[in-house]
């Protein structure tokens, strides 16, 4: 821990003083009082919606897109994001809890859309973010096309200032870390306050200076006015990276860069969830008949205990590390053959990437290998079942599940561990959770699980299944209540501290 850790940050200290702060009305007034009726403006890449062909609006799974959805339909305001399927350039998105907001549609054209999105943003970004030195692909000519892409989203940002005038502009994740800067060189001031919040991890100094743009970079983040972190662990990690980088900024104590005549906030606000919301969507009777005759048609029979994961086929998700933890929990604990089931929601995503591709091909034929291994009469051990379902449809199926397992191999949140634990409630269900996520941090006191210790996490597994009842209930109460310290209108409220 360093000057900037957690125990010193003023921000964090602070933030969870006002108790209204943690509700919607209180986010609300809040947003009035300092930006009066000036509407708030989110940027994302990924749009909030899809255009189905029967231009039906669907929604994707995704944490970034679901959590600010959920506050921006009843909030109100303007979201600008890349269009990703057809329908007009700019809609009113409805709701039925709120206002709803108007979604600003930026057309990326072709040539640039994939050496931005597949090349740069996943190639080179994600997988250095995540510590993942196997997966970088670099093309310095890439970074040429994400720098005008982020280009793209500041003339959009500008038109919105001119037009609808938004109090607070906050840009979200790393396909778009120098929107600020390209903003800042076009735009004639004054300014709204320039958010940017970063929802994965933040990568090590040495992993960050392998890219060989990472001047540019850093200069982009430190072009916003707050940059936000989901743990105290990644804000460090940013920080040392300025201090190592950039020896003509100064790193104040209290979280404050200065750099280039300017003031930089950074700080720890890690994104939640709105539990109430979940746990009323996990007790609708429809959802419930939804997930029965999903479990069945599965071939998950009624009476069977079942253990849910839901996440993207990414590799930043540990699917092969899970089947490694079933393997070693059917050779250690062979008395559950059988006895319970595993049920993999798994999103195929961004699989027109060859990485992605190979890795849910291998991964098919692995899980497979599983099955055949301790397959017994009709009964396998593990269940995946490749596709999308709604939030309010998995609300149902965390309420039903024994277990969750949670094995990503690092993380900036996992909102999934969150879901299940208020759909839980004060329930028996266990969250087995992988130390390597944002969740596990705010989590204190879940069942750590670790992707790279199958044999330790297979014991975790049984251990916590065979649990007495008042432990299990226990245990989820007190993890509710910190999902409730740290729900998604505690997330906003950190930011809104910080303007
Ligand atoms: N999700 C969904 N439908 C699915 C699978 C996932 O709506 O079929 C949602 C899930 O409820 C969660 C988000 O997608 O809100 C995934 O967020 P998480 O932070 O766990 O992972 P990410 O995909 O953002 O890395």
């Amino acid at each position: 821990m360093n000057a900037f850790s957690f125990h010193h940050h003023p921000m964090l200290i602070s933030s969870g003083a006002r108790p209204s702060s943690r509700t919607f009305e209180g986010i609300r007034a809040r947003l009035k009082e300092l930006l009066g009726n000036a509407p708030l403006c989110i940027v994302t890449n990924r749009e909030p919606i899809i255009f189905t062909q029967d231009q039906e609006l669907k929604r994707p799974a995704g944490g970034v897109s679901q959590v600010l959805h959920a506050l921006l339909e009843r909030l109100g305001g303007v979201w600008i994001a890349a269009r990703d399927s057809s329908g007009p350039g700019a809609l009113l998105v409805p709701s039925d809890r709120g206002p709803g907001y108007l979604l600003q549609r930026i057309a990326i054209p072709g040539a640039l859309q994939k050496p931005f999105y597949n090349g740069y943003s996943n190639g080179t970004l994600w997988p250095v973010f995540h510590g993942n030195r196997e997966c970088v692909s670099h093309d310095s000519s890439e970074f040429i096309q994400y720098d005008r892409v982020n280009q793209m989203f500041a003339r959009k940002v500008l038109d919105t200032l001119n037009s609808e005038r938004p109090g607070l502009v906050w840009v979200h994740d790393y396909q778009l870390l120098r929107v600020a800067h390209w903003i800042r060189r076009e735009a004639i001031p004054p300014l709204p306050p320039l958010a940017f919040f970063c929802h994965i991890p933040w990568p090590t100094p040495a992993d960050f200076a392998r890219i060989p743009e990472w001047q540019s970079l850093l200069e982009g983040i430190l072009s916003y006015d707050i940059v936000g972190f989901q743990t105290p662990r990644h804000l460090e990690l940013f920080l040392e990276t300025v201090r190592a980088f950039l020896p003509e900024a100064r790193l104040l104590s209290n979280g404050v860069v200065t750099w280039n005549n300017r003031q930089i906030r950074t700080s720890v606000m890690p994104v939640g969830i709105d539990p109430l919301h979940f746990k009323k969507l996990a007790h609708q009777p429809e959802n419930e008949s939804f997930a029965r005759a999903f479990l069945e048609k599965v071939g998950i029979p009624e009476q069977r205990p079942f253990v849910i994961s839901v996440d993207r086929m990414d590799y930043t998700k540990g699917l092969f590390e899970r089947i490694s933890i079933l393997d070693s929990f059917f050779t250690f604990f062979p008395q559950w053959r059988g006895q319970i089931s595993f049920l993999q929601i798994a999103v195929p995503t961004r699989s027109g990437q060859k990485t992605y591709k190979t890795y849910q091909d291998r991964l098919r034929t692995r899980i497979q290998e599983l099955n055949d291994k301790w397959r017994l009469d009709e009964w396998i051990p593990l269940h995946s079942i490749e596709t999308t379902l709604s939030q309010s449809h998995l609300a149902a199926l965390y309420k039903m599940a024994k277990a969750a397992m949670v094995t990503s191999t690092n993380d900036g949140m996992n909102l999934v561990a969150q879901e299940f634990l208020a759909c839980q409630g004060n329930g028996e269900g266990v969250l087995f959770l992988s130390r390597h996520t944002g969740s596990a941090h705010v989590l204190k006191g879940a069942v750590l699980i670790d992707p790279f210790h199958p044999i330790f996490s297979a014991r975790q597994i049984h251990t916590g299944l065979m649990e007495k009842s008042s432990r299990k209930v226990s245990r989820n109460i007190s993890l509710n209540q910190k999902i409730e310290t740290n729900n998604l209108y505690g997330w906003m409220t950190r930011l809104l501290d910080m303007v």
